[in-house]
């Protein structure tokens, strides 16, 4: 018996990392080299491939009414059938700091009329921006009590290595006519994502002195649909298992609302922020005047 509590007192680390993906702006606009339908065919293949069995896409409804919005419908719909949920992104993807609580819970509404009904609909909310509030409080408090009244939980992140930026660079070097090296751009994308996840498990363990199930943001990108089976295998190299959105959102923290002067970001570095963890406490490639020299540097081979 005491060689079986020792067993599982030395249970390594590995074993209790574990990872939900998560897709924000589904429908989201053309990327720089696929067609939104053939994006949508390459995430769902991608994550088959990989055996992710259900990641969750975050929803902006109002995107369906965009140049690009054509058969958005039908795309979310074709996620939902490959075993994947959906929850709400806002209908228009306002910023808090932009609008009154009361406009701000009026546009939830909205994307909540849109998604009621749908198969793989769960009650979850994504801030846009991930911006809770900021610095004032009250409205930050107004929208946390909104979401309550409407059954609705925060459909937080844990994991973040803003791969819309690392798109963005990518579609604009295209339309500069600049050669993108594809290898590199693969291997910035995978590495980005394994790191910002290792960088959270050990702010995790730092912050609650476990590791709770994390929550990594991506977006619906073209790199998602080229790369997504090889971000899974580099994640499950370092250790770590791909979980449901379902199973991550139950974890402990989701029940947690840290008070934080100013209320945006990613969850661990706001719980890590309250507890007094030191600061690193945010990725460092979520900073653009880091990320971009990287991406030049890297995928275009410039300023060598
Ligand atoms: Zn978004």
């Amino acid at each position: 018996m005491v060689v079986l509590t020792a067993l599982l007192v030395a249970m390594p680390a590995e074993a209790q990392k574990r990872i939900a993906l998560t897709f924000d702006d589904a429908p989201r606009a053309r990327g720089p080299f696929l067609t939104p339908e053939e994006r949508t065919a390459r995430i769902i293949a991608g994550l088959r491939k990989a055996k992710v069995r259900q990641a969750a896409f975050f929803v902006v409804p109002g995107n369906l009414a965009a140049p690009d919005g054509a058969g958005g419908e039908q795309r979310i719909a074709a996620y939902v059938a490959a075993g994947h949920v959906i929850a709400n992104h806002s209908f228009s993807h306002p910023a808090l700091k932009s609008r009154t609580a009361q406009a701000y819970l009026a546009d939830i509404d909205r994307a909540g009329d849109w998604l009621k009904g749908r198969r793989g609909l769960r009650p979850w909310y994504r801030f846009p921006f991930l911006d809770e509030g900021g610095t004032d409080k009250a409205k930050r408090d107004a929208v946390r009590t909104g979401l309550a009244a409407r059954g609705l939980s925060n459909g937080y992140v844990t994991v973040d290595g803003s791969d819309w930026n690392i798109e963005n660079l990518t579609a604009q070097a295209r339309k500069a006519g600049k050669p993108v090296d594809m290898d590199a751009l693969r291997d910035l994308y995978v590495e980005t994502h394994v790191e910002s996840a290792q960088f959270t498990d050990r702010l995790a363990k730092q912050a609650l002195g476990r590791q709770p199930v994390q929550v990594m943001l991506l977006h619906e990108t073209d790199l998602a649909a080229y790369w997504i089976a090889d971000l899974v295998a580099a994640l499950r190299a370092k250790g770590w298992t791909i979980v449901t959105a379902d199973v991550a959102y139950r974890d402990p923290i989701a029940k947690l609302h840290p008070d934080t002067p100013s209320a945006q970001g990613n969850l661990l570095e706001a719980i890590a922020w309250e507890k007094g963890v030191p600061a690193p406490r945010w990725y460092e490639r979520n900073t653009l005047s880091i990320a971009d020299p990287l991406f030049r540097q890297r995928v275009l081979h410039e300023g060598k």
